[in-house]
């Protein structure tokens, strides 16, 4: 069903008559945010005495054409009574003057009884009403284990009933691949028809609805939990994923990991997208950690053409698969994805190819540069491995890094990016951590690689006395303390007694953005650099790589301090 307009409908869950005018209000305010329709879901208040003219008051001061759904205990619902009272009560509220656009009603058990589908039928069938006032039939099957194993027979049975007007399948996705098959059912599908995928890997589905031409998707009301596990509501629907804006055509983009449900990158991408405006959408995309789930998803996304994958960014735990299936896929590293082993995104042409990049690193040198006092887009250029010849005062740039020492603290995988990168730019690198042999695996990794251009990267392990030598003119912290649940929010990765006076201190932490470490050295007259600068300026060299367009300025870094709270 290509080319129809994909509307959002907002789910209002109504349990009893006392809670009908708080659902009203709650509707015209999520009408008022753009839902297109409304779903009634009167599970428990069909059970009420009096539950007709409850539903019916429902029905006619609904602020947008709406659904009435009564929904079985065994499809996820709440009614628990007899099959034919639902349908009478269906029947009575579809023969009213003023029935609603839609009713839904289950597949199984509509399939359970001639009687019970003559019945429906009555509820749909009052040919005496004019035709844009007839009550339709949304047919539906739902699995909130799994995909279910007869889902396509379920879909054929659903195709060939004749009062079916709109066919629903809703299952909970174990993985990002079920929403592939959401929609390849959307493109191949002969009649209207909703495929959604639950829980927190069917994002993409509810989104993408609008590109694969969808008949609608649900939404929660603001502050609601929901009739479904991984509804969105109206607004990160309308607001973040610029729904209205989708089309066939639209790019798909999105951030790989596990967990990323608070993951700030879909804030900062999606209204970069908007600004420019660029026909692109980015979205959460869960892989579980292991090298399995990750080859799986990336192959299954990459092969569903119609999706149109153009980006991705990667995230823990998966920065280092990255550059192996881009490795073992025949793409391209750039330099410092080659040296550090691990990269932050993926660029797939027009034509399918890849390229691993790691904007992690040059991020990171970059606004130490700006501490510093050198210049932070040829630093950069420097740490992504990129020939001095080639960059604007390269050489002068090359030897002003090469006259600072720098202590890395921590040896995990951003302080292999940070160290690689500094190193590419020229600085002399230190680092500190407090598993000894992970500090001195990175000076065997890093340690004398040639430099574009030449020279020697400069890697070497500290040993923790040494930090407190006075020698160096910034330290950046890798270490996950001091984050918003890591191991230790409180603590800070140097002590009391190093002397900080005059140097410049950078923490890649950014929740919170003001951290202990950075307190500490702010309080002994170190110039502080907090983890925003580097997370907002990787992203924007991410967009940049997607779009082929700068972000706006100051768009991320704004949007970043009002997500933080700072
Ligand atoms: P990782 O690979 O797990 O490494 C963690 C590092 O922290 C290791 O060096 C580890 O030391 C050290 N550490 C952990 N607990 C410690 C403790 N209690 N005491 C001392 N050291 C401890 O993590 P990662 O991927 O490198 O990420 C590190 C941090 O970078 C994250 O916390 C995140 O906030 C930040 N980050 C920032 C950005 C940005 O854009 N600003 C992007 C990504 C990550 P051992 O080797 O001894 O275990």
């Amino acid at each position: 069903m290509r080319g129809h307009h994909t509307r959002i409908a907002v789910a209002i869950t109504v349990e009893g008559s006392d809670e009908i005018a708080t659902a009203l209000q709650m509707a015209r305010h999520e009408v008022g945010n753009g839902a297109g329709l409304v779903e009634w879901r009167v599970d428990a208040l069909a059970e009420e005495a009096g539950a007709l003219q409850s539903i019916l008051r429902l029905v006619r001061e609904s602020p947008a054409p709406c659904i009435v759904t009564i929904r079985h205990a065994d499809e996820g619902g709440a009614w628990r009574g007899d099959d034919t009272d639902r349908v009478s009560l269906l029947e009575a509220i579809g023969a009213s003057d003023f029935g609603p656009r839609y009713v839904d009603f289950e597949m199984a058990h509509l399939a359970r009884s001639a009687n019970l589908r003559q019945k429906v039928m009555l509820a749909v069938d009052h040919a005496s009403q004019p035709r844009d006032l007839k009550t339709s039939l949304i047919l539906s099957t739902h699995d909130f284990d799994g995909r279910p194993a007869d889902l396509t027979r379920r879909l054929a049975a659903m195709w060939a009933e004749p009062a079916c007007a709109v066919a629903k399948i809703a299952w909970k996705a174990r993985s990002v691949r079920d929403c592939l098959e959401a929609f390849e059912l959307l493109r191949e599908a002969p009649k209207p028809l909703i495929a959604l995928c639950m829980g927190a890997f069917g994002m993409p589905s509810r989104v993408l609805a609008a590109k694969f031409g969808a008949f609608l998707t649900y939404a929660r009301p603001e502050g609601d939990p929901g009739t479904a596990p991984g509804q969105p509501t109206v607004s990160q629907l309308r607001e973040l994923y610029r729904f209205d804006a989708l089309t066939r055509g639209t790019c798909v983009f999105g951030v790989v990991g596990w967990p990323i449900e608070h993951s700030l990158s879909p804030h900062l991408h999606n209204a970069g997208f908007g600004a420019i405006h660029f026909d692109g959408v980015y979205l959460p995309m869960p892989v579980p950690p292991e090298w399995e789930h990750f080859k799986a998803s990336l192959h299954a996304m990459l092969d569903f053409k119609p999706l149109d994958l153009r980006g991705l960014s990667v995230t823990l735990p998966h920065k280092e698969h990255l550059v192996r299936f881009v490795r073992e896929n025949g793409g391209r590293l750039d330099p410092l994805s080659e040296r550090c082993g691990s990269a932050n995104t993926l660029l797939v042409g027009a034509d399918g190819a890849l390229e691993a990049v790691n904007t992690d690193a040059p991020a990171a040198v970059a606004a130490l540069a700006v501490g510093l006092g050198l210049d932070p887009d040829a630093s950069a250029q420097l740490a992504a491995g990129i020939d001095v010849a080639r960059v604007r005062d390269g050489d002068s740039i090359r030897r002003q890094w090469t006259a600072r020492r720098v202590a890395v603290l921590g040896a995990g995988g951003v302080a292999r990016a940070v160290a690689a990168g500094l190193s590419l730019a020229g600085a002399k690198v230190v680092v500190f951590n407090r598993t000894q042999s992970r500090a001195e695996a990175l000076e065997s990794q890093l340690h004398n690689q040639p430099m574009p251009g030449g020279g020697r990267a400069h890697v070497v392990a500290g040993r923790p006395s040494e930090l407190g030598c006075g020698c160096f003119h910034a330290f950046v912290n890798c270490t996950s303390l001091g984050m918003e649940g890591g191991p230790d929010s409180k603590a800070s990765p140097i002590e009391d007694d190093v002397s900080l006076d005059g140097s410049v201190v950078m923490d890649t932490v950014y929740r919170p953005m003001r951290t202990p470490l950075l307190r500490l050295a702010a309080s002994r007259g170190a110039r502080v650099i907090d983890g925003s600068a580097m997370f907002v300026r990787q992203a924007e060299m991410q967009f940049e790589r997607f779009t082929d367009r700068a972000a706006p300025a100051g768009l991320f870094q704004g949007l970043l301090e009002v997500a933080l709270g700072a």
